[in-house]
């Protein structure tokens, strides 16, 4: 019992004096009624058979303990009358001089076992379709993702009880202001009153809040936590996302969605409101939240914003308001590392709230209780030495830290073992993932790395059934045995995502610093990863099933392959890439444009029909295929993202090309590169839709060089 740590006790409401199983019992079965918890009482009739001087091994010696198992029988009986089983074993055999004891006619027993367990699981995982009563919306499957997020992450959250009554309380004092000037933040005042114009702040607003935290100090773990002690009572109302849950949960607009929904109860509004576009939405919603004011304190909580999807693009957050109406505080969390991010939140001129370093008493209490799990402890000087080390004030550096130790086979070295840990997290993680590697038998090593250079890749996770395929060759993935070995040596690191969206599991790192070390590790150049990116292209093109939901990877993986004839083959003629949103497809085509200057002043050139990009009469029918997957005629639709613009004129902008491609091209058909000699068409000019000239009008050629193809898979 003194082994047993306070917080633990705490946490189990501990019986002082009970063994752990018992506690296992009463906790996991007892206390809950657990329906899947079934009871095997062993009938003690073969002691009969046994010598007597080994009695002692199969049941208590004192009278006391008897009589309190005996009490304990007799109460899951009561309380469990369908789940528990009794089974009458016999003696088969027994080893004079080692007195072990070996049972026989436990047939019947494991066969109880099986098929309740059997049962147990089909009661959850039914294996005919059952059509729920109720439809489960996105929304529901969303927030049930959410909420095993909350449970994951805060398994392991000790002390920041402070923090967390601070941001609870939510009061101004607690947080300090100018703490982003260094990207932009009070400096410039002018654009953050437009903001507020755009977003309607009133006085007695609320201002955004921020938590900063550096990497690996347990923002999501904290966030987790206050979600946690908002909900113990209901005196307040509480919406949260996690952004690092799953990829659907990258997304703003489900951000929105999501947030929207929380608000407005009223099917007819909310159907309205998702119709616009998502600054727009948000905008209506904080109207609509003015007209109809907040019964309670609510909060919003966003979780990693730095790992949204859009977090490297220029509307990065744009919908995120610098203020709330009353009474509704907004918090939102965010890594020290991301510069694109910081600087897009400086700009609202949050309110800061820093997550300092775990302190002394917590370290300690992390180290006996992750160790504790496993049985296992330092000694007070080890305890002393670790909690020394500057990365012990980072929770996933020494979670990290006590699984190498633990796992650290030679106790005499041990001290010596800790005093070398390195002191910052990403050196960890790298010097794990070198350790891994030469542990690794040399038949896995290739599998070893190839799993974690394809998840780098990834950039979402991989389905479990794919990786061993993708690592495997020509139709022969690899051997189960090592893939299950490669998972065992990389769990660590790995953790599973329920895709709401699509019904599979993922597999994705649990945390960004794992990312970062495997790319110094394995892939410190940019063209390393090109490889990959070329493997999950094709493999997620060919894959019929799959590839409706990784219709956003595709692109990704094609361009970073430099596969840019199949890009654009992609985006004009498969018809899943109508699913990409075009803001997403017209930057993927335009990245492929030439972008050389046209003329720096195209009202001085005489003529401008050489200049001008032209199909030829056939492909202007669009029966060659057009500029996107529904057949327009390619006179009709924008060059770059291919959405229809009509035969008026417009919304149109004629394109041009540069002197090399006017060259190539005055004379030829831009689609099929058929002559066209002087014969040129009249009406037959390309065009591009107002958000494709991305503000350069007519100045950059619009050409779209799809030679540079990929270096083919190495
Ligand atoms: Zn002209
Ligand atoms: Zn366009
Ligand atoms: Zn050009
Ligand atoms: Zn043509």
């Amino acid at each position: 019992m003194d082994d047993i740590s306070q917080d633990i006790q705490e946490k189990y409401e501990w019986l002082y004096g009970s063994s752990i199983t018992f506690m296992e019992v009463l906790h996991a079965a007892y206390r809950n009624k657990n329906p899947n918890a079934a009871f095997f009482i062993r009938d003690s009739s073969f002691l009969k058979e046994l010598p007597s001087d080994l009695n002692h091994r199969f049941r208590q010696d004192d009278e006391f303990s008897r009589r309190q198992i005996q009490l304990y029988k007799e109460n899951v009986k009561k309380r469990f009358p369908d789940q528990v089983f009794t089974y009458k074993p016999e003696v088969e055999s027994v080893d004079k001089t080692s007195s072990q004891v070996k049972l026989t006619n436990l047939e019947e027993f494991s066969n109880q076992v099986l098929t309740f367990f059997k049962s147990a699981i089909s009661k959850i995982y039914p294996l005919e379709e059952v059509q729920p009563e109720v439809e489960v919306t996105l929304m529901d499957k969303l927030e049930e993702e959410q909420n095993l997020f909350i449970d994951y992450k805060t398994e392991l959250v000790f002390g920041r009880q402070i923090e967390i009554d601070k941001l609870k309380d939510c009061s101004n004092d607690n947080f300090q202001k100018d703490c982003l000037s260094e990207y932009g933040g009070k400096n410039d005042d002018k654009s953050y009153e437009e903001l507020k114009e755009k977003f309607k702040s009133s006085d007695d607003d609320e201002l955004l809040k921020l938590i900063l935290a550096e990497p690996g100090m347990g923002k999501s773990a904290v966030l987790a936590k206050l979600v946690q002690k908002i909900q113990e009572n209901d005196e307040n109302d509480l919406f949260y996302h996690f952004v690092p849950v799953s990829a659907t949960t990258r997304e703003s607009s489900i951000i929105i969605k999501r947030m929207l929904s929380f608000f407005i109860k009223d099917e007819k509004e909310l159907k309205i409101l998702e119709e616009k576009l998502p600054e727009e939405m948000i905008i209506s919603l904080l109207a609509y939240l003015r007209k109809n004011p907040v019964k309670k304190r609510t909060y919003i909580l966003i979780d990693a914003v730095n790992e949204m999807r859009s977090s490297g693009s220029h509307e990065h957050l744009n919908w995120l308001p610098p203020t709330f109406p009353k009474n509704i505080h907004c918090l939102v969390s965010c890594n020290t590392v991301h510069q694109h991010t910081l600087r897009k939140l400086a700009a609202k001129q949050p309110l800061v709230f820093s997550l300092t370093p775990l302190d002394k008493e917590s370290v300690l209490n992390i180290i006996d209780y992750y160790l504790g799990m496993f049985n296992k402890k330092l000694d007070s000087h080890q305890k002393q030495l670790l909690s020394e080390n500057d990365g012990a004030s980072t929770p996933l550096w020494l979670r990290l830290a006590c699984e190498e130790l633990r796992i650290y086979g030679d106790f005499n070295t041990l001290s010596k073992k800790i005093e070398l840990l390195p002191n910052d997290l990403k050196t960890l993680i790298e010097d794990i993932l070198k350790r891994l590697q030469t542990e690794a038998a040399i038949e896995n090593r290739k599998a070893l790395n190839g799993t974690l250079c394809l998840l780098y890749a990834a950039r979402t996770g991989l389905s479990e059934d794919d990786i061993p395929v993708l690592l495997g060759s020509e139709n022969e993935p690899i051997a189960p045995l090592v893939w299950a070995e490669t998972r065992r040596l990389l769990k660590q690191f790995l953790r599973i995502i329920y895709e709401t969206r699509t019904g599979y599991e993922r597999i994705d790192f649990i945390h960004d610093s794992v990312r970062l070390a495997v790319k110094s590790v394995l892939l410190p150049e940019s063209k390393d990863t090109i490889k990959w990116h070329y493997k999950l292209a094709n493999f997620l093109l060919n894959d019929a099933k799959k590839a409706p939901f990784s219709v956003d990877e595709i692109p990704y993986h094609l361009e970073a392959s430099y596969q840019r004839g199949k890009l654009l083959d992609f985006m004009r003629k498969n018809p899943l890439s109508q699913r990409i949103p075009t803001y997403d497809r017209a930057q993927y085509v335009n990245n492929l444009k030439c972008t050389s200057f046209v003329h720096s002043n195209l009202s001085k050139v005489k003529s401008h029909s050489e200049i001008e990009m032209t199909v030829c009469h056939i492909c202007q029918t669009g029966m060659k295929g057009g500029l996107n997957p529904i057949f327009n005629r390619p006179t009709e639709a924008c060059y770059i993202c291919g959405q229809w613009l009509g035969s008026g004129h417009l919304n149109k902008n004629k394109i041009y090309m540069c002197m090399q491609h006017s060259n190539m091209y005055r004379h030829n058909c831009v689609l099929c590169n058929s002559f066209q000699g002087s014969m040129k068409q009249k009406d037959n000019n390309l065009y591009v839709c107002h958000q494709c000239t991305f503000g350069y009008k007519y100045n950059l050629c619009n050409y779209l060089d799809t030679t540079n193809e990929s270096v083919e898979e190495s």
